[in-house]
């Protein structure tokens, strides 16, 4: 194949699904493999579905995961202009061809007239009304009428869509990279309207029609697409471009994370995880929800994770930057099955980039965090928090939630261990503890380590004794990196006030049992 020449094509109805970001990725990483081009086009042919707005998130998410187009609204490039809307002359010309070779036909029925057939259709048995070779007999269009009356009603301006003639008794076939060979019969197509009574396009013929000329060499898609497709074959080869379709690649559906079925955007807000990359304001409550960005996850993280659903590189490495999937990505890697929507999955691999990044870039990444809080720690202090937190939290916001207590008091003790543990009457020995930590000169983990060993040893209490009582008395929770690090990092201070508070809160915890 000469270099590929790949276009991202959505509808801006709205926000862009986690799906359509995938194709995206699919889309860039094929393109920058082979050092073709990464294509965007609007298709907003479809007024009524025209959502303002969408066409800016649409590059604002794609810009966000990094897939930034070679050629697009706003781009540049050498075959726009990109969106479908400013390209309707274009459009009609094609559609006359279509008529002008037989390929097509004007059809002049009524929405009265379309209806009277479905109901026909349906009392006669069939599940619904097809306007097929069959009923092309039957209806009032110019292959039904007379040449005389088809002339008869154009100049009288009557209202017409133009369908595409769907040949009988044919097997159209077409490779798919991923699904192999795919057939369909001729005779269950069919007639799909090309244009409009508005006069404008439909999606089949303004997409076919702007792959050839935008020169369109390899056309990836969602699996929801692939019956469409052999009207599109019979639309290149009505055009006379049969002999140099685009490569065809329908992707595996994406699947909830349980049960049956194709995620729906609805399931966000009901399993409450992302399935947008960023958030939406919709003009209802409804229709606004956050995104992978809001939940907090690196944008890395989730073109890892959306690689993955359906790809998989055959070997045990799970962690790939965008450069190098670039490298290793190729489609016949990709599973002709569904894909579960795994988000613990997501999250495990947003957890990898946290671990993974150097503590100055995620400190400026959870400082917005901490501030909102009403912290203003400084970079060094940030710094060493988010080290010893990122082993321990799978999202951004967890930074806060699970740490809180770095940078102010603590708001619960962790009940259970301290009424097990925790004895009045030890409460000397452990001003002790508290006396020894606060003569520690060189305030580090290991120093304070030493002391609190020896302590262990000289009180006779035993690690199991000591341990959680110290570490809930300045952290409030048994969870979290070393106790050591923690009271290194909070500060002498802090730590022998947060040590007596909690003496006192054990010992009400005590009476009140
Ligand atoms: N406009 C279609 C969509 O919204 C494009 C499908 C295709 O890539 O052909 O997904």
């Amino acid at each position: 194949m000469d270099k590929p020449r790949v276009r991202f094509a959505p509808s801006p109805t709205g926000a862009l699904h986690i799906g359509g970001v995938r194709t995206a990725l699919y889309d860039y990483l094929i393109a920058k493999q082979k050092g073709g081009a990464f294509v965007l086009r609007i298709e907003d042919t479809d007024q009524t579905r025209y959502v303002p707005g969408a066409e800016e998130y649409i590059k604002e998410a794609l810009e966000w995961v990094g897939l930034v187009p070679d050629e697009g609204p706003g781009y540049g490039g050498d075959y726009g202009p990109y969106r479908q809307s400013e390209r309707k002359a274009i459009y009609k010309e094609y559609a006359q061809k279509l008529i002008a070779s037989g390929n097509a036909y004007y059809a002049f029925d009524t929405p009265e007239e379309l209806t009277a057939a479905r109901e026909a259709a349906v009392a006669a048995g069939n599940h619904s009304f097809k306007y097929d070779s069959t009923a092309r007999q039957k209806m009032r269009n110019s292959v039904s009428l007379s040449a005389a009356e088809v002339e008869q009603l154009l100049a009288d301006n009557t209202p017409y869509v133009i369908r595409l003639k769907v040949p009988t008794d044919e097997t159209i076939s077409f490779n798919d990279e991923i699904k192999g060979m795919v057939k369909f019969n001729s005779n269950e197509l069919d007639d799909k309207v090309m244009m409009k009574g508005d006069g404008m396009p439909t999606y089949h013929l303004a997409n076919v029609v702007d792959d050839r000329l935008m020169k369109i060499n390899l056309v990836i898609r969602g699996d929801e697409w692939l019956s469409s497709t052999p009207h599109h074959v019979l639309l290149y080869r009505a055009f006379g471009w049969g002999d140099e379709m685009p490569v065809f690649a329908h992707l595996p559906l994406i699947l909830k994370p349980k049960g049956k079925g194709k995620l729906s955007k609805r399931d966000g807000a009901k399993f409450g995880f992302p399935v947008f990359p960023l958030g939406w304001k919709g003009a209802t409550e409804e229709d606004s929800f956050d995104g992978f960005k809001d939940f907090g996850f690196d944008p890395a993280a989730v073109v890892n994770f959306l690689a993955f659903l359906g790809w998989n590189p055959g070997t045990e490495q799970e962690i790939f930057s965008l450069e190098e999937l670039v490298e290793n990505f190729s489609l016949d890697k990709v599973g002709k099955s569904g894909a579960r929507f795994d988000y613990e999955k997501a999250k495990w691999f947003n957890q990898q980039y946290l671990i993974a990044a150097d503590n100055g870039v995620l400190a400026k990444m959870v400082r917005p965090i901490i501030e909102a809080n009403g912290h203003t720690p400084s970079q060094v202090f940030l710094e060493q928090f988010c080290g010893l937190m990122k082993e321990r939290v799978m999202l951004l916001p967890e930074f806060w939630e699970k740490g809180y207590y770095f940078f102010e008091n603590i708001k619960e003790y962790e009940g259970k261990p301290i009424r097990k543990k925790w004895k009045p009457d030890r409460r000397a020995k452990f001003e002790t503890l508290r006396n020894a930590i606060n003569e520690v000169t060189d305030f580090k983990a290991d120093n304070i380590e030493t002391v609190v060993k020896a302590f262990v040893e000289e009180s006779e209490l035993g690690f199991g004794n000591v341990l959680p009582i110290l570490r809930i008395g300045v952290s409030g929770t048994m969870k979290g990196p070393s106790i050591y690090e923690i009271i290194a990092l909070i500060g002498k201070e802090e730590t022998a006030t947060r040590l007596v508070t909690a003496f006192d809160a054990f010992d009400a915890m005590k009476a009140a049992v």
